[in-house]
């Protein structure tokens, strides 16, 4: 499962937050501070390599990016 990463634009703190329902929320609270001013910021892919187990082979096709759900965004531009 998706999980995206915010950072907020008040305090500075960074905190992720899964996209659990549909489609994850733009300006999440700050879980320090409260403020909405907060900003998705990409961190890294989901599937570290090294982290054990699975297929433990990458096929090099799973380019879905955050924003989409689906298991390839050939018309997402972002
Ligand atoms: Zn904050």
């Amino acid at each position: 499962m998706p999980i995206y990463e915010y950072q907020c634009g008040s305090c500075g703190n960074t905190f992720d937050l899964l996209a659990s329902r549909s489609g994850a929320s733009k300006h999440p609270p700050c879980e320090l501070c409260g403020a909405q001013d907060t900003e998705r910021i990409m961190s890294g892919f989901f599937g570290r390599s090294g982290s054990g187990g699975g297929n433990g082979e990458s096929s090099g096709v799973g380019g879905a990016c955050a924003g989409c759900s689906a298991s390839s965004c050939a018309g997402c531009t972002r």
